[in-house]
């Protein structure tokens, strides 16, 4: 019922907007954000028909739906609009970390009202010199009674200001004056726009002004903002959670963002996979190369155009897999009841988040090339959507922490994390998956390949843990590789388990063309893909050092 209504929903408000918000961009103007029209209609309805906040508490407005189900109505709203979507999820968010952090005060002000889309809410982190190092955050937070005067600048808030909600609720980490240097010194706060009285009505601005938005390469609609906290000192700020442990507040928010920044790269790469696939079926051009039809035929007759066609649908189909599956191991990392159970699933879902992110946004972005190739010319030009496609998805590998920062937290922090038990919990899901599977009569041969990976994988990983100690540049120099191999392996492991999964509907004797395609493309991604991994991870331990050695004035 969910996923029909969200589809519905999307199709109905969201979709429209892909192009209106391409053609209407962001105005700034007297330090205000104005938007399309047609977003704030679409920005309520969001909210008064519940999406905000499907997988929220009741109690606050929520559905009380599991986080899956989140998952897979973002899927469905990305999918439509990216712009547009970021918009209800960082409200979402922000919500969110005022549930499970702010006083009670806190949560009885703001949460339902952002829950329910009549005011949204941001992520205020980056500032001028602080972007992937949040060390060197420098916005302060004075006491002042029962709050604290906020002062400084933010830069790059996506959605920071805008006109489709009342008022808008900056989480923002700032410092108290007199606070340790570094991240343990960071606190988190809640920041409206608009202050607001304690029977929630809304009183006089909270000196937060927009000072510009970003011209930029992708997401067109979304007002990305430098802000100004203070500047005339009269902004008020609330303590969310405990004094100087705002980043591992706000981690709660990344870590969901992370999930959410791969979701974006998969969802983008199947819309642009599905309209590759449409336009190739139609488009008539050069003849059959094996002579089967006279006359010119459909490019999806020619090999080279399927073979694209076959690689995306695999990539996008095992990108959206992995990361449902990882959602749905949240749930139960977040419902079981205390053991090693809940644990094994906590472990599996930080070491799978940093794979997750940064593999489904370049992944996502090499997709949508590809869709452009299917096109040929047309596929370079606006009377398409690829082209915004392509732009907007570039955006997934830069925010929420970069794929580098990415490679290095999963082969550093979470290969080692509770003595190396994220990484064995991960190893072990695939290597049972290969031991179950091995003699499998249609896919015995790929689930063969697959663990013949994961031992190499294993082995490399490990060694590279050791060295992120003793050669920290070496290693650094190929954390990137070796999480895109993490990436391929368990996009690999999810098509063979969906593919098994099709086999024994075929052996019912169901034939369908919906199921042959997944065992075919669990087998060309395993003949074809999985050996270029394997040749990758070989260059994750090579001995030479021209990364390191290069001299800057060489490049
Ligand atoms: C459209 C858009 C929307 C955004 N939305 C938000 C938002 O809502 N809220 C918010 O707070 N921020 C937001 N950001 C900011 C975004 O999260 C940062 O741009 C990002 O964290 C990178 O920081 P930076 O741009 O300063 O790059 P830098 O940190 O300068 O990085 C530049 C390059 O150096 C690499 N690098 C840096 N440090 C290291 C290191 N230690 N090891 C290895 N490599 C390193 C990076 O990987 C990257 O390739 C947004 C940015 C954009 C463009």
């Amino acid at each position: 019922m969910l996923v029909s209504e969200a589809i519905k929903f999307a199709m109905g408000e969201i979709e429209p907007l892909q192009e209106i918000g391409e053609k209407w961009g962001v105005v700034h103007e007297n330090e205000q954000v104005k938007c399309a029209p047609e977003f704030r209609k679409a920005f309520q309805l969001y909210g008064e028909n519940g999406w905000i906040a499907a997988s929220r508490d009741p109690e606050y407005g929520g559905q009380g739906f599991p986080n899956m189900m989140r998952i897979v109505v973002n899927d469905i709203m990305y999918g439509a609009s990216q712009a547009f979507n970021m918009a209800p999820s960082l409200t979402h968010g922000a919500a969110h970390l005022i549930e499970n952090f702010g006083s009670d005060d806190l949560k009885e002000l703001y949460v339902r009202r952002m829950f329910e889309g009549q005011w949204a809410g941001t992520m205020c982190l980056t500032e001028p010199n602080a972007g992937s190092n949040l060390a060197a955050t420098r916005t302060t937070a004075f006491p002042e009674g029962d709050h604290y005067k906020i002062k400084g600048a933010k830069i790059f808030i996506s959605w920071g200001d805008h006109d489709l909600a009342e008022n808008i609720i900056h989480l923002v980490l700032a410092r108290i004056q007199g606070a340790p240097e570094g991240v343990r010194g960071i606190s988190l706060f809640v920041v409206p726009k608009i202050r607001v009285n304690a029977d929630g009505s809304l009183a006089e601005p909270n000196d937060v002004i927009c000072t510009g938005v970003e011209k930029k390469l992708g997401l067109h609609a979304s007002p990305t903002c430098a802000l100004n906290f203070g500047d005339s000192d009269g902004c008020i700020g609330y303590l969310c959670g405990v004094e100087n442990k705002g980043l591992a507040h706000m981690f709660q928010m990344m870590n969901q963002a992370r999930i959410n920044t791969g979701v974006s790269g998969m969802t983008l790469a199947s819309t642009a996979y599905l309209n590759a696939l449409a336009y190739t079926k139609e488009r008539i051009q050069g003849s059959d190369i094996a002579r089967r039809k006279e006359g010119f035929v459909p490019i999806i007759d020619h090999p080279d155009i399927r073979r694209m066609l076959l690689w995306m649908k695999a990539m996008v189909d095992g990108m959206r897999s992995m990361i449902y599956r990882t959602a749905f191991w949240s749930d139960l990392a977040l419902e079981l009841p205390d053991g090693e159970e809940k644990v094994r699933y906590n472990n599996l879902v930080d070491f799978l988040t940093p794979i997750v992110k940064a593999y489904a946004s370049d992944i996502g972005f090499k997709v949508c090339e590809k869709a452009i190739q299917c096109l040929g010319g047309y596929g370079f030009c606006k009377e398409y959507p690829l082209e915004q496609y392509l732009r907007d998805v570039k955006i997934m590998s830069l925010y929420e922490g970069t794929n580098g920062i990415q490679s290095t937290d999963l082969m550093g922090r979470k290969m080692n994390m509770n003595g190396g038990a994220a990484f064995e919990a991960f190893m072990t899901e695939i290597e049972e998956f290969c031991r179950k599977n091995a003699d499998h009569g249609i896919l015995g041969k790929e689930i063969k390949a697959l663990s013949a990976a994961g031992k190499r994988l294993r082995d490399v990983a490990t060694t590279m843990g050791k060295q992120s100690k003793s050669d920290p540049l070496q290693w650094a120099s190929n954390t990137y590789p070796a999480l895109m191999c993490f990436g391929d392996m368990m996009a690999g492991w999810c098509l063979l388990d969906i593919a098994i999964i099709a086999q024994k509907t075929l052996d019912k004797g169901n034939e369908s063309d919906f199921h042959k395609g997944k065992i075919l493309q669990a087998k060309y991604f395993t003949g074809a893909v999985l050996p270029l991994t394997v040749a990758r991870l070989e260059t994750c331990l090579r001995e030479g050092r021209e990364i390191v050695e290069i001299p800057d004035e060489a490049f």
